[in-house]
């Protein structure tokens, strides 16, 4: 007789946070679907539903494992959980007592619920240096929010206020593909129903596209100078929302001032997009109220991120859509509180917090609590490096950051490194102790969504294999290892006191499935309260929306907005245009994958068994490139292999390549990752945005060749 069980739980295989349906077969996962009775209403994308193919996997780790031969020589020993967390214990505690605790560096990728535990982790080790891809993913926007709102902003989507968007500006987004930060594709797609207006900003057309009433095709790296260029339309035909404009932000008549170095004529030369689509989008967005604008990720990975940020939140200011319904809003959590407290509970000594690696120059980075990467292998490369202990979970940098060569060069010198992880990645090739991770279909935990307003829990379905364990168990045992005060007895113990305010326990929690604040529990307009100020205002220092920002001010940057040439671009670089003439994104995204992950997973691999560069038909025809054509894609660092597709709607002067590719199925110890990895083409010698370090993937140049039979 079949025993069947079906698991209420969350996916984690993004940070999309989707509620999910797990129906178990005599102990096997057969199926994982859309949970109708969560907040993302019975929707999954394509990596959540092959997410079960994880499981059984053949290539998972599944014991710890330490490195007996020289790095990346592919020798291991299996040991125990007792000695592997041991001896990273002992290297951290020596590394702490030996050279400060600012040598130890806690890293890990995307967020995915452990966020907190790494803040946490670092902070009971005492280190200021936690690494991640936050300078060039979401962390930019954060920050933004933070010094000009002083709280996190989302696109109202959900009506609670009693209206939705009427114009929504989607700005180098796809939602539609993938559900990140906090905006699920769901609440997007049935917004949508609603909205008279959806103007695109992307350079190439996406599934959305069909449904946008304009797009706007810019040229990458150029939208700080087309958000400048829209409010030089709205304020100089008076469009901007005076009342709001004057009662709640600060330093209008200064960007006045600066909105006229942009005249749309010369947005237009800059951004390629033609004068009257600039003067229309603009219009729109001002009158067509309320609006709002969801902001993605290639915006930061550039050498202007910040202030290309400033400029569209500035945008969105001084028309008056901040906290009213159908606007952008910051949600209230629920009465639970949110994970982000449990990591930012310990507290960093303050010394250690501004000396982090690169904050020096990247003044954001010590705000943010992150150090700068591309500095950090920099530094280990040139011998010049402070750090000797590295604890990496969930992320791969040699496939994830900026030149892989120089990262590759200072992981080969680093003195320790250990690796947690589902699969031997490139990365963890070159560990010195590899652990083991648990997928979340084999773990219990609570995922904290980006949006904020809820909590939701990831309930086990099946036993991970071997011995591999949750993030959190191996997070808290390293913890108990190098700061015991800050950790826990049991699991139990601890989700228990990430629940401690909201009255109930984790199993509860468990059976409850998520704790929300929606609806008419969410406050609008909360700066005409006292919520963020005693007689209101916002939680900024001057408590209006700082369109002039005091604390960049402050830190010697500019306090305006302003747009900034790509480092490398037919303008900024024309003799070197001359033998790289296309403009290059080196980070396309694509349905089927999340960064570096998936390329193991049968489903999603055959839909996409190969990277991907898109060129327009024209330019592949001057270069003898068909369809399906292996293609170099060569950069002044290096060069990889794409296969081509022709895509129409692309500007011929602009190619787009897929990031993080790599090939798990070809032998270690680098899996392909030379032949294909983007990051291969990406520079760690170019001028880094200036405020938080940013490295630029999305506005490079490059030259295109077919690749010879055999090569
Ligand atoms: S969008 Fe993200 S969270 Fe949702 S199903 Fe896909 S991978 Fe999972």
């Amino acid at each position: 007789m079949s025993d069947t069980k079906i698991i209420k739980s969350t996916c984690k295989s993004c940070h999309g946070t989707c509620g999910v349906l797990v129906t178990v077969e005599n102990g096997q996962i057969t199926r994982v679907e859309g949970n109708p009775d969560s907040l993302t209403r019975g929707t999954m994308c394509s990596k959540g539903q092959a997410a079960f193919q994880e499981v059984n996997n053949p290539n998972r780790l599944k014991y710890p494992l330490k490195r007996m031969g020289a790095r990346g020589e592919g020798k291991w020993a299996r040991i125990s959980w007792d000695e592997a967390l041991d001896m990273i214990g002992t290297k951290i505690n020596e590394a702490k007592q030996q050279y400060g605790a600012n040598s130890v560096v806690i890293g890990q990728g995307t967020g995915r619920g452990y966020d907190p535990f790494t803040i946490r982790l670092a902070g009971s080790i005492g280190t200021g240096n936690l690494m991640g891809p936050a300078h060039v993913c979401y962390l930019p926007r954060l920050l933004v929010f933070a010094l000009m709102i002083g709280g996190r902003l989302f696109c109202d989507l959900h009506g609670w206020g009693g209206e939705y968007p009427k114009t929504i500006i989607s700005w180098a987004k796809q939602m539609e593909v993938t559900n990140v930060d906090g905006e699920m594709g769901v609440w997007l797609l049935d917004t949508l129903e609603k909205t008279k207006n959806l103007v695109m900003v992307d350079p190439r057309s996406t599934r959305l596209s069909n449904r946008a009433t304009q797009w706007l095709r810019v040229r990458p790296g150029t939208d700080a100078a087309l958000a400048l260029g829209m409010m030089n339309v709205i304020i100089n035909e008076d469009l901007y929302d005076r009342e709001f404009v004057t009662q709640w932000t600060y330093g209008f008549e200064k960007l006045r001032e600066r909105v006229q170095e942009y005249p749309v004529k010369k947005v237009s030369e800059i951004t390629w997009i033609p004068e009257e689509d600039i003067i229309k989008a603009a219009r729109t967005f001002a009158t067509e109220k309320p609006g709002c604008i969801l902001i993605g990720e290639p915006l930061e990975a550039a050498n202007n991120c910040i202030q290309t940020l400033r400029a569209i939140l500035c945008l969105a200011a001084i028309t008056g859509n901040i906290e009213r319904p159908g606007s952008m809003m910051v949600w209230m959590p629920p009465a639970a509180g949110n994970l982000e407290a449990f990591g930012r509970e310990v507290r960093l000594p303050e010394e250690n917090r501004k000396n982090i690696i690169g904050g020096d120059k990247y003044k954001l980075c010590v705000l943010g609590r992150i150090c700068h990467p591309e500095t950090v292998f920099k530094q280990l490369k040139e011998g010049t490096s402070q750090v000797q202990a590295m604890h990496l979970q969930g992320t791969n940098p040699l496939l994830c950051y900026a030149n892989t060569r120089e990262v590759f060069d200072g992981l080969m010198n680093l003195p320790f490194l250990s690796v947690a992880d589902l699969y031997m990645s490139p990365t963890a090739e070159y560990a010195d102790i590899v652990l083991p991770v648990a997928h979340w279909l084999e773990m219990d935990a609570i995922w904290d969504d980006m949006a904020v307003f809820y909590i939701a829990a990831i309930n086990k379905a099946v036993e991970p294999p071997g011995e591999a364990k949750p993030d959190s168990w191996i997070f808290n045992e390293i913890g108990r290892r190098v700061g015991p005060e800050h950790w826990f007895e049991t699991m139990d113990d601890l989700w228990n006191h990430v629940l401690r305010k909201s009255g109930i326990t984790f199993k509860e929690f468990q059976e409850k499935g998520y704790l929300a604040c929606t609806g008419k529990d969410q406050v609008y307009y909360k700066y005409k309260t006292d919520y963020w100020k005693p007689g209101g205002g916002f939680r900024t220092k001057t408590g209006k929306i700082e369109l002039y920002s005091t604390q960049l001010e402050g830190l010697g940057y500019d306090p305006l907005p302003y747009y900034l040439e790509p480092n490398e671009s037919p303008y900024s670089t024309p003799e070197l245009a001359k033998e790289y003439p296309l403009i290059l994104s080196a980070g396309g995204r694509f349905p089927y994958f999340f960064h570096s992950q998936y390329r193991q997973l049968p489903w999603l691999r055959k839909l996409h068994p190969y990277p991907i560069v898109q060129i327009h038909p024209e330019t592949a025809g001057n270069l003898g490139i068909s369809e399906g054509d292996w293609v170099w894609i060569e950069t002044p660092r290096g060069r990889i292999k794409q296969k081509a597709e022709l895509l129409p709607t692309l500007d011929p002067r602009v190619t787009i390549c897929q990031p993080h590719w790599w090939y798990p199925e070809r032998p270690g110890p680098d899996h392909g990752l030379w032949e294909a990895n983007a990051n291969v083409l990406t520079a760690s010698d170019l001028p880094f945005d200036p405020a938080i370090g940013a490295s630029t993937f999305r506005a490079l140049i490059c030259k295109i060749y077919k690749a010879e039979e055999g090569e």
